[in-house]
């Protein structure tokens, strides 16, 4: 099979993915061409894991390391009098929807001869690159903000990466590695098209366990965007295949203190602009300054979506409901659960459509902060 290609949207410049990059000479990030489509036929049936769907990936050849990521869970739950379903992605390996663009992606730089990588990340990202760099042997430093859960650190050291604490904002953690780019392979997955094209599968896992067809609206939690992006470039390709027609309405679920997304499109603009930001209790989607933001607009327009940020006294009540339905997950989230409840109340999701809410990552990434959160919900009234 040949080498995938590479563009560059602000320059036009094309590559051949037969080395590992991780930006265009312009400084630009690069985007993998069209893929060549999914149809039913495509699908190994036998092969429980993401892989299922390797026929639709840009990879060259099977994966050299798999931890049976993907084919997660998909159950109906009652939210409110409605049936929704929830995508449990936080049943990956590592706990969080990370594994399945790391896992695309680290075969495509074993593919073409990676060595030693490092990556910046919040937790969830971090935990997943040093796991399958540990699992197929590639030496791995992971940057992360200073106050990142405990529990996602533990995670990453344990894999046995190198992981450096970086004080300051999630911008200046992006930077610190940014600037190890001469010492090592900057393998991030908010620049790595490969991850886009891991995440994409998850457009394709959705089709197939609704019967092959696609649901009415899609709500995800979203910093960078990775999974807004890849839905969309999965249901392309399945609607250029001819296997579904029409498209989902997809919801980029952000919270309130740290809203790219939600700042560009209630300004009504396409690319970035400035904004206050603060701290989140929704740590994995506080990212200030998304790599492909008018990307991640430009598919939440075409897909007649939105955006909804949610404030952080809406988040714990919502972890709380997700919990007890069966459900835990880390209050990034449940930031989605937020954001449920608030459509159905205003109506711009009704009770008879069919709606998906991605849960990003597991309740165990963040029991400590979970518990902090339970303790101020029960205290007595006059402590308050
Ligand atoms: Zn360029």
């Amino acid at each position: 099979m040949t080498f995938a290609t590479f563009h560059c949207p602000a320059c036009g410049r094309v590559y051949t993915a037969d080395r590992p990059l991780w930006r265009c000479d312009c400084g630009g990030h690069l985007n993998l061409a069209a893929g060549r489509g999914m149809a039913r036929g495509d699908i190994v049936a036998g092969e429980n894991s993401l892989w299922r769907y390797a026929a639709a990936l840009a990879s060259r050849g099977p994966p050299r390391i798999s931890l049976g990521e993907g084919w997660t869970p998909l159950v109906m739950r009652d939210w409110q009098g409605a049936n929704i379903l929830f995508k449990l992605e936080s049943q990956m390996p590592t706990g969080s929807f990370k594994d399945r663009g790391t896992a695309v992606m680290i075969n495509h730089l074993i593919e073409v001869g990676v060595g030693a990588i490092h990556e910046d990340s919040s937790g969830n990202a971090g935990a997943s690159i040093a796991t399958y760099a540990a699992a197929c042997g590639l030496p791995c430093r992971i940057y992360v903000p200073a106050d990142a859960p405990r529990g996602k650190l533990v995670q990453i050291a344990v894999a046995g990466a190198d992981v450096r604490r970086i004080p300051g904002s999630r911008q200046a953690v992006a930077d610190a590695a940014i600037a190890a780019s001469e010492e090592s392979f900057y393998a991030s997955h908010n620049w790595q098209p490969f991850f886009i094209e891991g995440t994409k599968t998850l457009a394709f896992e959705l089709w197939e366990q609704l019967g092959f067809r696609i649901p009415d609206n899609i709500l995800v939690p979203t910093g960078y965007g990775s999974n807004i992006l890849g839905l969309e470039r999965g249901f392309d390709e399945l609607e250029r295949s001819g296997a579904i027609k029409g498209r989902p309405r997809l919801f980029a679920v952000q919270a309130a203190n740290c809203a790219a997304v939600a700042a560009a499109w209630s300004a009504g603009r396409d690319e970035f602009v400035p904004f206050p930001s603060r701290p989140t209790i929704a740590d994995g989607i506080a990212s200030p300054r998304p790599v492909r933001i008018a990307e991640v607009l430009g598919a939440l327009r075409r897909s007649k979506g939105g955006v909804i940020a949610v404030a952080e006294e809406e988040i714990a009540p919502a972890l709380i409901a997700l919990g007890q339905l069966g459900l835990f997950v880390e209050p990034t989230a449940a930031a989605a659960g937020a954001a449920l409840t608030r459509m159905l109340g205003d109506g711009t999701i009704e009770p008879r459509q069919t709606t998906v809410v991605v849960l990003t990552g597991s309740g165990l990434k963040a029991a400590d902060r979970i518990g902090e959160l339970l303790e101020t919900k029960s205290a007595p009234s006059e402590h308050k």
